[in-house]
Parts: structure tokens; sequence; C-alpha cells
């Protein structure tokens, strides 16, 4: 069976076709400036270098679609000899609040719940419905599956997502830790137990997802026990732009000196803080650590306090669960940072982790980098959410 994999931003949509009998990608595309001046579709069928740019009007999600679906048929470009071929649709949907534990097959009560979860995640909710709603209409036989980035963290035990705020916001509006990225930390976490050789269930690890937006998931016995991001994506560590853990006392505190309302402190937390209100420079790891090798002050600071946050957490889950089986690094920063990994892994033999610096010397492929005599392994597994949405969507509309 083909599977569709869609990834709905407001103004952006990612695609990808994998096929499940071996779990290869066919092709991946994106559509950029939806709803603006200058739609355009870039489509990559894997093995052909030309690529297939469509630049056309593309008034809305539908529009977007259509052309996608179009270069999924194309002659040259083209993976399937027609949509019947693709079995099923998985979408990527960022919050699923308290009503999804698991992914789950698109039903009319489904897309309440969702539209339900609107004000927890208010960007990407009504992007994520929209291309839904453009793929019913579309392939209305096609069976869509919703997978969330919320699902995974719902494992978490009460002291983990409650905030030690006054219990009715709980009741009254949903506020607690939801966490996100959980699409990845459980691909991460199938991955560390079948390299431990270990059951899902009997593996413990910390999954180090450094990105643009980083989180870390402490993950025990297979299930999510805790995670750094919260109510939004805003808490945790130190990211691009984002500021991570603060003391929440500094936000009125800047706002009445500045004459800031919540929403411009909430941008400048958002936009304008992480490495790149640090620094200066840039919000991108990669520019930051060129600054820093050129010998910016405040470029390494931004770069200390990144991977002294990482250290912060590590420590804090290792105690929670009482010990941990590996350490896992993914995405940007994790699969390709050789000196995030070896800063933030350095000087930790007193909890078991022993980075070994040469297996260190890799990036983007699946290995193991802790030294032979250290207790708690260390990691390295490239992240793939569309893979494990596009698992979830054939073990859903299969039956496994
Ligand atoms: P992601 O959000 O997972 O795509 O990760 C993007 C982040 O990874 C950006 O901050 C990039 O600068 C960073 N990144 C990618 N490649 C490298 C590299 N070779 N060294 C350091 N950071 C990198």
């Amino acid at each position: 069976m083909k599977i569709l994999v869609i990834n709905c931003g407001s103004s952006s949509l990612k695609y990808q076709v994998l096929n499940m009998e071996d779990h290869s990608l066919l092709c991946k595309g994106l559509v950029e400036r939806i709803a603006a001046d200058g739609s355009v579709l870039t489509h990559t069928k894997i093995g052909l270098d030309e690529k297939k740019k469509v630049e056309a009007p593309m008034a809305d999600h539908t529009a977007a679609i259509s052309y996608v679906l179009e270069a999924l048929v194309d002659p040259k470009f083209g993976v399937v000899a027609s949509m019947d071929e693709i079995g099923a649709v998985g979408h990527r949907v960022l919050h699923g609040g308290e009503a999804f534990t698991a992914s789950t097959l698109v039903t009319p009560e489904v897309e309440a719940a969702i539209e339900d979860c609107i004000p927890l995640g208010p960007l990407h909710n009504p992007a994520n419905l929209m291309g839904i709603r453009a793929c019913q209409g579309l392939m209305p036989n096609t069976p869509q599956v919703a997978v969330f980035d919320t699902a995974f963290h719902q494992s978490m035990p009460a002291e983990s997502f409650i905030y030690p705020l006054p219990y009715e916001y709980y009741e009254k509006y949903h506020v607690r830790r939801y966490g996100f990225h959980g699409t990845s930390h459980r691909y991460i976490t199938l991955r560390a137990a079948a390299m431990l050789g270990k059951k899902p269930e009997e593996t413990s690890i910390i999954s180090c997802h450094l990105g643009n937006g980083s989180s870390l998931c402490a993950v025990k016995n297979g299930k999510c026990y805790d995670t750094s991001m919260g109510l939004t994506p805003l808490e945790g560590l130190e990211m691009g732009t984002r500021c991570g853990d603060i003391d929440p006392a500094a936000v009125p505190f800047i706002a009445e000196r500045e004459g800031l309302s919540f929403k411009d402190m909430d941008t400048i937390m958002n936009k304008k803080s992480g490495l790149l209100g640090v620094s200066g420079v840039s919000g991108d790891a990669r520019d930051v650590e060129e600054a820093a090798n050129a010998g910016n002050y405040r470029a390494q600071l931004a770069l200390d306090i990144f991977t002294h946050r990482v250290k912060h957490y590590i420590g804090a889950y290792i105690a929670e669960m009482n010990g941990v089986d590996a350490i896992v690094f993914t995405a940007g920063i994790g699969e390709n940072s050789i000196t995030s990994r070896e800063n933030i892994c350095r000087d930790m033999e007193a909890l078991g982790i022993k980075i070994d610096p040469e297996k260190n010397k890799v990036r983007g492929r699946e290995c193991v980098i802790s030294a032979d005599d250290s207790p708690v392994k260390i990691l390295l597994i490239p992240t793939n959410e569309e893979l494990m949405i596009a698992m979830d969507t054939y073990d859903i509309v299969t039956g496994k």
C-alpha cells in the first residue's frame, strides 16, 4: 500500500508518499505561499535529479492539494498510475488536547474534537483541518488518519503535567503541560528499542529532539513520563528564537518597563529570543556556531546556555526515572552538530554517560556514539516523523 503523508501549515504544505511494503520514500514536496501571491509547488521524485516546479495561483489548501495530486500521477514525476493506488492519507495534527492519546481515523466526531482544540493550537490546528477537509473533498473514498504531536505525551502522570497554578485554570481552560514533537519522540523510542535489542515497553530513554524547536522527552518503559515543552512549544529548552524556561515574573517586569502588551511579549519570547536573542546573530545553530568559532562572545554564550539547559533536563529526567538505558540525539542539531553532542555529554560520567569522541564524529546516520564502557548508551537516530505517520495510518486502515 502507498500512503500520502500531509503536514499542513497556515500558508505552506509538506507531503511525502511512502511505499509501506518496504517503508521506502517515493516522492516528497512542498507548497509555499498558499493563499498569497507567488504560490509555488516543488516536487521531487526520489531517484530523479530534476524537480517539478508549479507556479500557479493557489487560493487555498484545496487548490494546493489538487496540484499535489496532479504531481503524484504526472507521467514523468509521478509515483502512481492513478490516485486509487493511494490507500490512505495520514495528516500531522499539532494539538489533540486531552481528547487523543493515539492516532485515529478521521470521522466527523474527530474533526469536531480537532476543532475544539483550536484555542490550544491557534496557528496549526485550523491549517491541519483545512488539509484534512481538502483531501476529503478531492479523495472522498480514501480514508484519512490524524496523527497528533501531543498524543504520545498523554501517558504522563499528573505530577508531570499539572502546573502548580490554581487548579481551576486546568479545569476551566485545560491549562497544563501537553508536550510536542510526540511523533518524533515515539519514532525515536521504537528505533532506540530496536537498536538496544529490547522491547519498547522495557526501554527507558531520554529522547533529545534538538532542532529549530527543541524538546526532551523522558520515556519510561516505552511511554512518555515527562517532556520539556508545555501548554505551548515555548516551554523548556533554549531554541532558535524561543526563550524556553524563564522566571514567569520576568514577563510583567519587562512589559511594564517597555510598555508592551502580552501579545508583544508573546512575540518576543517566541520569535526574538533563544539563540537569536542572546547572540544577536541568528536563530540558526550553524550560523551561531560559526560566529562563536570566530570569537563572538554572545554567540558562544547562546550555545553555552543551550548546552547547559539540555544537561539540566537530562539530569532531571535521570532522577525522575531512576536511570535510563540510553540518551538519544535527533533532529537538525542533534543529528548534525558534533560539538553540541560532545558539549552536552561532557562531564556526565557521574551519571553513567560517556561519549566516544571518535564515534561521535558522524552526521545523520543511526549509530552508537558512547564509549564501550559507558553504562548509559548514547545513540544518534535521524528522526522520521513522516514514516511514523505513515506507519500509524497503515496500521489503522488495515486494522493491524
Ligand atoms: P530542524 O528544525 O530539525 O530542521 O533543525 C534545524 C536546526 O539544525 C538549525 O538550527 C540548523 O542550524 C541546525 N543544523 C543543521 N545542520 C547542522 C550542522 N551541521 N551543525 C550544526 N547545526 C546544524
